[in-house]
């Protein structure tokens, strides 16, 4: 008899398989749905088997990383969603520093600058994984991921190997041509040394604005929105009168315009309808599409 897709994963990834996975727990926001199916994948061959398996079962497959720019809906996401949280080694070699897609983009911003090595002390804080940097080109203070990535090993959805070079890609503000094709399993940054007091200053620094600006004490996934050609959405937002407007338990951080802050129990709804709320109260007056930045997963309500 053929063995249902969930045994076969359950089988081979033990305590790494998990089923009906709240989202909430595993995203930034702090709510949403369940996973159908999420496992938790450490080397090739793992992938390799939870793509196969996915593909013969008709089931749809997502990479996961830190869940600091996604909304899960209520309800929940159909198939398996792949945690890279177990791949997290990062290390310092020479002027490069290599680290697995599930390692903390903070700790190798924190490497680097202990290791003296300048080109990502800006990135400092930003609450994602490697893997989901690469995937946003995630940037901050005029810092983007792709400044200093060099180069990144994937696997297609079909679990072929490939190195890709920066130079060989298009990226952009917050985008890269293409990068859906992959998943991201480590990557290379190469830096240039630099004075350690400094860099340690300036990202203790960024920490600092941070704190100071975004409101830290609330789930959320960080700017809702893409910054608009030669403005800021947060300006817009701002300027709209829309700081503090709510919808259930989400509302348009005080602290900074541009965030969704889960203040109080917020369903994925709630934030979804706040957002379409700012989109169209910000057009109606700047004449402004705002485009997300975040990415929504699953169904809603
Ligand atoms: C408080 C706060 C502040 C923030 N500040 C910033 C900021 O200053 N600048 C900024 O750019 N962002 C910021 N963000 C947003 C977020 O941290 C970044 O977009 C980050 O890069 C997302 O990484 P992640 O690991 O959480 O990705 P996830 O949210 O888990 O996933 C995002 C996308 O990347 C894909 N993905 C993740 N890992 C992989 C992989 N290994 N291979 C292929 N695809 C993958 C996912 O499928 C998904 O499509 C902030 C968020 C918060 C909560």
């Amino acid at each position: 008899m053929c063995m249902d897709y969930k045994t076969e994963l359950k089988n081979f990834f033990a305590e790494r398989c998990l089923f009906d996975e709240p989202m909430a727990k595993h995203t930034t926001y702090r709510t949403g749905g369940n996973a159908e199916v999420f496992v938790l994948p450490k080397t090739r061959e793992d992938w390799n088997f939870v793509l196969k398996l996915g593909k013969t079962a008709q089931v749809p497959v997502r990479v996961l990383g830190f869940g600091s720019n996604i909304l899960v809906g209520s309800r929940g996401i159909k198939g398996i969603v792949c945690s890279t949280e177990l791949m997290n080694n990062v290390l310092c070699e020479g002027e490069t520093i290599r680290a697995e897609a599930g390692a903390p983009l903070d700790k190798a911003c924190e490497l680097s600058a202990n290791a003296g090595l300048g080109g990502m002390e800006k990135l400092s804080g930003i609450p994602g994984s490697i893997g989901g940097a690469v995937y946003m080109n995630a940037g901050a203070f005029g810092q983007e991921t792709f400044d200093c990535l060099d180069y990144f090993d994937v696997i297609d959805w079909e679990g072929r190997p490939a190195t890709l070079l920066k130079q060989d890609l298009k990226y952009a503000y917050r985008h890269v041509e293409g990068i859906e094709n992959f998943i991201v399993l480590s990557a290379a940054f190469t830096l240039q040394k630099a004075d350690f007091k400094t860099l340690v200053q300036t990202r203790n620094q960024v920490l600092h604005k941070r704190m100071e600006k975004q409101p830290l004490d609330y789930p959320s996934a960080g700017s809702v929105f893409k910054r608009p050609e030669g403005d800021y959405a947060s300006r817009l937002i701002d300027d709209t009168g829309l700081r503090g407007l709510s919808v259930g338990g989400a509302k348009v951080s005080e602290k900074h315009a541009g965030f969704i802050i889960n203040f109080n129990q917020a369903t994925p709804e709630d934030i979804k309808a706040l957002m379409a709320q700012v989109q169209q109260k910000v057009q109606a007056k700047h004449g402004v599409k705002l485009e997300l930045e975040q990415i929504l997963w699953g169904e809603f309500n």
